[in-house]
């Protein structure tokens, strides 16, 4: 009996100190940026709330806002934390989620992440701009699209990316971008790949149509309410089309990077292997050089 009061008085103090935790948020506010952290998260969010705001403009302008709206960003410290601003359903390892409903970022610490929390930031304020842009209709934007243009404007496009891709082309096994769509259900390794591909269809989308493509293309999805419409007002392709050039972007482009994929062991044999190659190539060349050669001596003696 003791024992079960004394487990009560314990219950009691950690719901408490939860709930103190979450109502002594303190707010640290940086122009049109507002970061709520704990104490023990002042240096970072300070970090995060200077980075988001000297980057503010651009992706704002990005997608194609023209007014300035509070961003509101919130690093939890703890686990009840967390759980109680992302409603317990996000796991502890996730960055970040952007909540549309209540027009917040949620970070996570990069204690427990281990990702950068303010490329993580980048990322997160640009789905929550993108979703202003689309008078709050950002779910119904392609998943390639918004997590493209996140990663995009958070500079996330990397080596890895594209080794993936290349991968991937290699094994015909690159993802539709429609089933992109379906990315949460997916086990790790195809979600990456399926992240890999957002992120270089709408650098490639940049590249081919210039900046202001993210902009053009969500302000006639606003008008349009249908993606595919808006790709041929904005760019004269339909998915389909745009899908197919796509795919030979990444093989001409991306083809030879599946070899970035393989560890310093294949490398050990595949380097001293081409070496191998082009010495024997070199010695055939320096034979067929010497028999020309003595073919003319020979040829040069009997006509001389
Ligand atoms: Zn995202």
């Amino acid at each position: 009996m003791k024992f079960l009061a004394f487990l009560l008085l314990i219950l009691t103090f950690s719901f408490l100190e939860s709930k103190a935790k979450v109502s002594d948020f303190k707010v640290l506010t940086l122009g049109n940026v507002k970061v709520y952290h704990s104490k023990q998260d002042s240096l970072v969010a300070k970090k995060v709330g200077t980075f988001v705001l000297v980057n503010f403009d651009k992706i704002n302008y990005g997608v194609g806002n023209s007014q300035k709206d509070t961003v509101k960003i919130w690093i939890p410290f703890g686990e009840e934390d967390w759980n109680f601003l992302t409603g317990g359903k996000i796991p502890e390892w996730s960055g970040g989620i952007t909540d549309y409903s209540k027009n917040r970022i949620v970070l996570q610490s990069q204690r427990k992440s281990g990702q950068k929390i303010e490329k993580v930031a980048l990322h997160e304020l640009t789905h929550l701009l993108l979703n202003y842009k689309v008078a709050n209709a950002g779910y119904l934007v392609p998943r390639w699209f918004n997590e493209g243009s996140a990663m995009f404007f958070a500079k996330e496009l990397s080596v890895e990316h594209a080794v993936l891709v290349s991968q991937a082309a290699i094994f015909d096994t690159l993802v539709s971008l429609k089933s992109i769509d379906k990315v949460l259900n997916f086990k790790s390794a195809k979600a990456n790949l399926c992240y890999a591909q957002s992120v270089i269809a709408v650098d490639y989308l940049v590249r081919r149509f210039g900046k202001g493509i993210v902009s053009d293309l969500l302000t006639n999805f606003k008008t349009e309410k249908n993606f595919n419409k808006a790709m041929i007002n904005s760019t004269g392709m339909s998915l389909w089309q745009f899908e197919e050039e796509l795919k030979k972007h990444i093989v001409t482009q991306y083809f030879w990077y599946f070899l970035f994929g393989f560890d310093v062991y294949v490398w050990a044999f595949f380097v001293p292997l081409l070496f191998a190659l082009a010495y024997l190539k070199k010695r055939k060349r320096a034979k067929e050089f010497e028999a020309k050669w003595k073919m003319e001596e020979i040829l040069a003696q009997k006509f001389s």
